[in-house]
């Protein structure tokens, strides 16, 4: 079934997709995936995380659910992924707007970013879902394009050593 992290994966790499959806999952111990742990556990301190089915949210409030990011280079999947939850959420019967929240490394700032899911956002999250489900029926994963993000992803061996 298709999870928050698989929706995220969507925008950065097709391969990593493939991979965590077929649970091929490799410990990563790279500083970002440290640093996403430290912030996690900073914002469960403050309000308790929320689960339901197959997904987790950070923080879920009256008006919004709230995602926290250690920063703002996948922008785009960090939206994908808060639109998949407001979806799920509305087929619940619960309505809620998204908000995103960006840490920069070393920073104390955060930049905040709303999402809505309107029709058109609804469309296209159908019209990506629809694809991502395809990429996984497929027998093995696409083949690997390496990008900037490689030396810095679990999977770095698996692909290219
Ligand atoms: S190493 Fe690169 S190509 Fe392989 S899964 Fe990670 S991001 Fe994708």
């Amino acid at each position: 079934m298709i999870n928050g992290t698989i929706i995220n994966y969507y925008f950065i790499c097709k391969t990593k997709l493939w991979l965590h959806a077929h649970r091929i999952n490799l410990e990563d111990n790279s500083e970002d995936v440290r640093i996403g742990k430290v912030l996690h556990e900073i914002n469960e301190n403050k309000v308790q995380e929320v689960s339901f089915e197959n997904i987790k949210l950070d923080k879920i409030t009256k008006e919004y659910v709230i995602e926290v990011k250690k920063s703002d280079s996948d922008i785009k999947a960090a939206k994908l992924q808060l639109l998949y939850y407001l979806y799920r959420l509305k087929q619940k019967g619960i309505i809620k707007k998204g908000r995103l929240e960006l840490f920069e490394k070393n920073k104390q700032d955060k930049k905040i970013h709303t999402v809505i899911l309107d029709e058109k956002e609804e469309a296209r999250l159908l019209k990506i879902l629809e694809e991502i489900d395809q990429l996984i029926e497929l027998s093995a994963p696409p083949k690997p394009v390496f990008t900037n993000k490689c030396k810095r992803c679990a999977y770095y061996e698996f692909c290219f050593l």
